[in-house]
């Protein structure tokens, strides 16, 4: 190939821009291993690659071929963490997360009713962040799935501060 040809030059704007993408699934591994390291005794929790997949397909409508690369691009940010972790002695966990941000934390309940940022649950009124919420119902996940305990919750029945939305 000429070195000046157009297709020389996408070749050469393409290494660029997965060189650039690949620094930022690096920088943000870092920023995500050395947020754990300040917990006592921390555990990464990771989506099972094929739900995120899954997830892609339904939300966007994009073409074939984005919904590939974003799974792949998580795949990959998925690797990074895992190695940095390990390397520093840090669990990693994949979980299934069906159904996460669709629980209330609280009681338990699946509703299919979704809010802007703020999940809200018709069985026990629980009001709180939507991502929050979605964390908490992880964190579970997680923590029943190594024995160190059951579905608490961190607040009482109306007491419920609602998080920043
Ligand atoms: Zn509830």
């Amino acid at each position: 190939m000429r070195e000046n040809s157009p297709l020389h030059e996408i070749k050469k704007l393409k290494g660029k821009l997965s060189r650039k993408i690949d620094k930022f699934l690096h920088q943000l591994a870092n920023e995500i291993v050395d947020y754990a390291t300040q917990f006592k005794k921390p555990v990464i929790a990771l989506e099972e690659v094929t739900h995120i997949r899954t997830r892609f397909q339904k939300n966007q409508k994009g073409k074939r071929l984005n919904r590939r690369m974003n799974s792949l691009l998580f795949r990959k940010l998925q690797t990074y963490i895992e190695y940095k972790a390990l390397k520093r002695g840090i669990a990693v966990r994949y979980i299934d997360p069906t159904h996460t941000s669709k629980q209330c934390h609280r009681c338990g309940v699946i509703t299919n009713v979704s809010f802007h940022r703020t999940f809200r649950c018709p069985h026990c009124g629980l009001v709180y962040d939507r991502d929050l919420n979605a964390s908490i119902n992880i964190a579970h996940r997680i923590t029943s799935s190594l024995g160190w305990g059951t579905r608490e919750c961190p607040e009482q029945p109306n007491d419920v501060s609602v998080a920043k939305t």
